[in-house]
């Protein structure tokens, strides 16, 4: 229901044009754009992580209108340059991929070879390290292998999951469960989850996420710079000062003695108001960060640049795969839209971002 009315927002605005209206005040310098996985669509009636993945048909075809519409692909550092420079220039975007999927250099880096633009990978340090458990991952193979699912931890429940409906009010269900879970008590119950159903986390892992070698090899590509996202995905804003400030530096920590070099950017799991905060942002600049990305959405203004450690992204969310709709959340317009009717009716949501809802 929510992805109707988004979808009926955007197309309005870009029927009517109206958004081009807004740009000159709204669409800022330029803007980050966030991904998760690229690749071919897969066929399952059941897909409750769709959002999360874009096919490299869409993503060749916006790389396309960037280039016809002389906006520059740039790499964060080019980006903040750009920003406390001051200086007219071209519009610009910078592309982002977060958490490490092993289709990021199998699909999408050659999209982004042909059409020899950089990009940014933020890696959370127990995938490659195959300690980790991807709760939104289990839950999905949980799920779609099964005719009924049981939650143990707190408040008990069974849940039917024969039919496609079944599952997906399941899913959703079990996911804020999960969202509910202190970040560290998270990972004991999703392993013991995922033991309960059958579920192989190390193979989920293998299956879906880069090893060092490859993120080696992706890192050498000369495109793309791999960037910080903790070691195990955790909300930092619900984390106490010790804790967060742990995942930060271990995460950073790992990546530098795997790769070579010290991360100069990150990306906070999740990054929505409630999952992080002022504190982080502190933090993340405290700890010599260049930039670390949210995911409430905006545009980038020359006024980014004194907070380049809370910057706005904008999601490219795999049930929005039209560069029309891309070309209206560049203008800026539908945030600039929804933090007006916040202020006029009091309320704190934001335009709603699916891909920064469960996982990210
Ligand atoms: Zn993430």
């Amino acid at each position: 229901m929510k992805r109707t009315v988004q979808k009926a927002v955007l197309r309005t605005l870009g029927a009517t044009r109206l958004h081009r209206v807004f740009a000159p005040w709204t669409a800022g310098r330029g803007a980050i754009l966030t991904m998760h996985r690229v690749r071919v669509a897969p066929t399952d009636a059941f897909q409750p992580n769709a959002h999360l993945e874009v096919t490299p048909a869409f993503l060749d075809r916006l790389l396309a209108w960037f280039e016809a519409s002389a906006i520059d692909v740039v790499t964060l550092d080019e980006a903040l340059a750009r920003l406390s420079g001051g200086a007219e220039g071209s519009r610009f975007v910078v592309l982002t991929l977060d958490d490490g999927y092993r289709d990021n250099l199998e699909v999408a880096l050659p999209v982004f070879a042909a059409h020899r633009v950089p990009f940014t990978v933020f890696v959370a340090t127990g995938f490659p390290d195959r300690d980790a458990n991807p709760w939104w991952m289990t839950l999905e193979a949980a799920i779609a292998g099964s005719d009924s699912v049981a939650w143990t931890a707190g408040r008990a429940a069974t849940l039917l999951t024969r039919t496609i409906e079944e599952k997906y009010r399941a899913y959703s269900l079990l996911a804020a469960r999960v969202e509910s879970l202190s970040e560290d008590g998270q990972r004991a119950v999703m392993d013991d989850f995922a033991a309960r159903h059958g579920v192989d986390v190390p193979g989920l892992l293998d299956a879906a996420f880069m090893t060092w070698d490859e993120l080696r090899r992706l890192s050498a590509s000369g495109l793309a710079t791999i960037g910080g996202h903790t070691v195990n995905h955790p909300a930092l804003g619900r984390l106490s000062d010790r804790r967060a400030r742990e995942e930060v530096v271990r995460g950073a920590d790992r990546l530098e003695r795997e790769l070579g070099s010290r991360p100069r950017h990150f990306a906070y799991p999740y990054g929505y108001p409630g999952k992080v905060g002022e504190r982080d942002y502190r933090l993340l600049a405290e700890l010599g960060f260049a930039s670390a990305v949210r995911t409430t959405p905006g545009t980038l203004t020359s006024a980014s640049a004194a907070e380049p450690t809370a910057l706005p992204r904008i999601s490219l969310n795999g049930h929005f795969q039209d560069v029309r709709h891309v070309e209206v959340l560049l203008s800026g317009a539908p945030f600039a839209a929804s933090a007006l009717r916040r202020r006029l009716s009091g309320s704190r949501r934001a335009f709603p971002d699916p891909a920064a809802a469960s996982s990210g």
